[in-house]
């Protein structure tokens, strides 16, 4: 076999598609966030990001940058090991302490990454539990689904955040098997969030444990940043809540919170928990200044807030199709793969505005998108620009515009 044109032939049909992936080659600056530069070759031009996970912009935040260069200083750079051979730094004894009372529960796990938690914890939890059924929300993110999958427990979809056809679903189970209902709060393409308690209810019902990805509500949902289910007091009803600190708490690494005897055992028998080093001290004491911060303070999340209202208004204003949801992400819907990445090119090429086209597989074809996700530190000056950009590619390309434009 010709292994190279292989290769070439795939990625060849990813781009006559319109959804090869491109990325942009950035300089984030620490304290001049949303703003960055980006490389083409060897040339610098400013843009301005409009698409980072980094959702209140803690990731240049001064407290979280002077623990990491203290931890750094303290501890070196790496951890040494895996948590179970000469890992385990006292900085994450302190980051699982702060992420279980930030969520209520026992215990805490750290792992790499949020994808990595999903991933050990579901496929651990599905594969031990003896002949496990596993109720997966249709619109799972692929950590979820891929550490499902590895489980080899039997998996059954069930529509998205329909409690109903959960209920159904279980009903069809026999009584006495182990069940795990997965799920996410706010889905972070389409920005809707789950009915949790309905969806706890129909567990509870049939005896089903839950877990919830909080990874696009933690930091910033809820008085103390513990998501969703904080916001609405159910965070007690959730047998796992999952989430990540690359994201609201800008750093790196994901987590569990759970019972004591669930987080021992996913710490007991998870690989992607035991065969792998440690995250760097510096990195959890990053996070955990981040946690800490946006525990008490109100302050990113309100002007957070603010700044989502002011964009969805003002595009609204001038007919922008937007999905309508009650998060902060705000999808623009070009419904057209190509279009959608040339659209992004052209904002970022003539505008220094960064978002990137959202295409399949991580959308239903047919519903590409820009997902805008504003933050605190996007000024009105920022989203003026915004506004005006959109504006006129919308007009150049004659995309439909929705009613509300004046
Ligand atoms: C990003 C994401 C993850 C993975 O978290 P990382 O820390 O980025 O690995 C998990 N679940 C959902 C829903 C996500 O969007």
């Amino acid at each position: 076999m010709d292994y190279e044109s292989f290769f070439e032939q795939q990625l060849a049909l990813l781009r006559d598609e319109g959804r090869y992936r491109v990325f942009a080659d950035l300089e984030r600056k620490a304290g001049a966030f949303p703003a960055a530069t980006r490389y083409v070759g060897e040339t610098a031009h400013p843009v301005t990001v409009w698409c980072s996970n980094d959702y209140l912009g803690m990731g240049q935040h001064q407290g979280v940058r002077d623990a990491m260069h203290e931890a750094i200083d303290r501890c070196g750079a790496g951890s040494g090991g895996t948590r179970n051979i000469s890992g385990t730094n006292h900085d994450h004894v302190l980051l699982e302490r702060e992420l279980a009372d930030l969520h209520g529960k026992e215990s805490a796990l750290l792992f790499t990454s949020g994808y990595v938690s999903n991933w050990a914890a579901l496929s651990t939890l599905a594969s031990r539990l003896p002949n496990c059924a596993v109720l997966s929300d249709a619109s799972n993110h692929a950590s979820m689904i891929e550490g499902i999958r590895h489980s080899r427990a039997e998996c059954r979809v069930f529509a998205h955040n329909d409690p109903e056809d959960l209920a159904r679903k279980l009903a069809d189970i026999a009584p006495e098997r182990p069940k795990l209902v997965a799920f996410e709060s706010v889905y972070s393409m389409d920005g809707d969030i789950a009915p949790i308690a309905e969806l706890c209810d129909v567990a509870e019902t049939y005896g089903a444990m839950t877990y919830l990805d909080e990874v696009h509500a933690v930091g910033l949902y809820g008085p103390r940043g513990g998501g969703i289910a904080e916001r609405e007091g159910l965070m007690h009803r959730l047998t796992v809540i999952e989430g990540t600190l690359g994201k609201a708490f800008g750093v790196m690494g994901g987590y569990i919170a759970s019972s004591a005897a669930l987080c021992d055992f996913v710490r007991s028998f998870a690989s992607g928990f035991i065969f792998t080093t440690a995250l760097p001290p510096a990195i959890a004491a990053g996070a955990r200044a981040s946690v800490k911060h946006l525990k008490v303070s109100q302050v990113e999340r309100l002007r957070h807030r603010d700044r989502v209202a002011k964009v969805r208004a003002r595009l609204q204003a001038i007919g922008i199709p937007m999905l309508d949801n009650p998060s902060h992400i705000i999808p623009v819907m070009v419904r057209d793969a190509k279009k959608c990445k040339m659209i992004s090119d052209w904002l970022l090429d003539n505008h220094g505005i960064y978002v990137q086209p959202i295409n399949y597989p991580t959308v239903a074809k047919g519903t590409e998108r820009l997902r805008f996700t504003p933050t605190p530190l996007h000024t009105d000056e920022d989203i003026d620009r915004l506004v005006h950009a959109l504006s006129d590619i919308w007009s150049q390309c004659a995309l439909a515009r929705t009613a509300a434009a004046a």
